[in-house]
């Protein structure tokens, strides 16, 4: 049950007053507030809801790409996880997409005979995944030279006017670094998303690219790409981080290597999903929105453990532990369970073209799999960034530090989130984790249950019930951002 015990004096003497005697008088948050907020960390310490979440999520449902049948199964699996947090307001909100759907695929490597001449050419079936988005090939397939290139910044220095990789297939072999904040990632996935057009704006019929991932594993990593539709579209694929390092070994010898390609897939099938919404509901500043958020949708290999059933187990279980202490924050906390934000981002945009109005106080999505939260930072107007002194305090204990410098309020959310941010300059949240692991499993039939380590949740979810409680309590309204 919620009550509105902490309402009233505490927050409005806050807001005017500050614990620190001096000329300047910064807002602050209520004692009471900031004891509360204590309390949630410890019960959330205690939470035993979000793995059976991920469980059912993963072992009941498993893969959910957008607009699936699986995807409808989560939708309806979702909004009675929430009801049975006895979170209120629980709705799916419809919204028709497009999308896109693989096929059969494979690539086989037409290496040399290494020694002797007239040794027939040696074939090797690579293990390989079509990106999403990735146009099919002609039913009888491509075959032609590859053009290697060590990475993106290869690629883009190859003059287009004389590019050898003219009627050849591209080969990426983008290396991604192991880094524990997922900078490796952002570094090297250019050459998936960007790839397809600049191999196209070269003249090549086809690109590959290593899989963008940190694992050794036999599998290939797939995730989004892109076009641009003043060039052709052409077919791509990632293939194995081992069999990257076998075309690498085999060019460097210097002997042509060909390859045959063959890929199915349909785009822009009518579909429909859903954002998942459930709320805490305010008081006093109701109309105002906490946006804690994660991704129901995942890509169509693996089970969607780590992304994001993780976030959708962690921000459900923070929002029923709020619930269930039992006093009403003054903002509305709202789940938001976005759709498709793997390939197209239609959940988060279509959320911001309906609560464009409503003011937003906090945006916020875990969606980085499972590790354990080391960082807080944020992006709110200058004013409001002292009040997350008081946050980082009460997360301290959780082995979670405030960013410093620069990087404090220069904060990034999840990818929703982020979107949100954006474009509707609302304030945005990140909560930082531990991703050493993450891209070992990442768009891979490897993300499953097993290589989520359930012991590292409940510290999710307190760091998401407490800064969630403190966003909605908070004496001032933390937008708009800085830029
Ligand atoms: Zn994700």
């Amino acid at each position: 049950m919620i009550r509105r015990a902490l309402l009233g004096t505490a927050a409005f003497v806050a807001a005017g007053m500050s614990r620190v005697s001096g000329a300047q008088t910064p807002a602050a948050f209520a004692e009471a507030d900031l004891q509360h907020a204590a309390k949630l960390r410890e019960l959330a310490l205690a939470d035993t809801q979000a793995w059976p979440l991920l469980q059912q999520l993963c072992r009941d449902i498993g893969a959910r790409p957008a607009g699936s049948a699986a995807d409808a199964q989560a939708v309806a699996w979702a909004q009675g996880a929430l009801r049975g947090l006895k979170l209120q307001n629980v709705r799916a909100e419809p919204l028709p997409l497009r999308v896109w759907q693989r096929g059969p695929a494979s690539a086989t490597l037409l290496a040399p005979g290494a020694q002797e001449p007239g040794v027939p050419a040696r074939e090797q079936a690579l293990v390989m995944a079509a990106l999403g988005n990735s146009v099919p090939t002609p039913p009888a397939g491509i075959e032609a030279e590859i053009a290697w290139y060590p990475d993106l910044a290869a690629l883009l220095a190859d003059d287009p006017a004389s590019s050898r990789a003219r009627g050849r297939i591209v080969f990426i072999d983008q290396k991604m670094e192991r880094t524990r904040t997922g900078s490796g990632y952002s570094a090297a996935v250019g050459a998936r998303s960007m790839g397809p057009i600049e191999a196209a704006r070269r003249g090549a019929v086809a690109v590959g690219i290593r899989s963008i991932g940190t694992d050794r594993a036999p599998i290939a990593h797939t995730g989004a790409t892109r076009y641009d539709l003043s060039l052709p579209r052409i077919p791509a694929f990632a293939v194995s981080v081992p069999d990257a390092e076998v075309i690498a070994g085999l060019q460097a010898g210097g002997s042509p290597l060909r390859l045959r390609l063959k890929l199915e897939a349909r785009s822009d099938v009518d579909a429909i999903t859903h954002n998942v919404i459930a709320e805490v509901p305010g008081t006093d500043l109701k109309d105002e929105v906490v946006l804690i958020g994660a991704h129901l949708d995942s890509w169509d290999l693996g089970q969607g453990a780590q992304d994001d059933g993780a976030g959708v187990a962690i921000v459900s279980a923070a929002a029923g532990v709020l619930m269930a202490a039992g006093v009403a924050p003054r903002r509305t906390i709202r789940v938001v369970l976005f759709g498709n934000e793997e390939n197209g981002f239609d959940g988060a945009r279509a959320y911001g073209d309906r609560y464009k109005d409503v003011v937003h106080q906090l945006v916020g999505e875990s969606d980085f799999g499972a590790g354990p939260v080391f960082q807080l930072n944020h992006r709110v107007q200058a004013a409001a960034v002292p009040l997350f002194e008081d946050v980082a305090r009460v997360l301290a204990p959780l082995g979670v530090a405030w960013a410093e410098g620069e990087a404090r309020n220069r904060g990034g959310p999840g990818p929703d989130a982020a979107l949100l941010m954006r474009r509707h300059r609302w304030p945005g949240l990140a909560l930082g984790q531990d991703g050493s692991n993450y891209f070992d499993v990442h768009h891979t039939e490897n993300d499953t249950l097993e290589r989520v380590d359930p012991r590292t949740l409940p510290q999710n979810v307190a760091c998401w019930a407490v800064t969630a409680w403190l966003a909605a309590q908070a004496p001032l309204g933390f937008g708009p951002p800085v830029l």
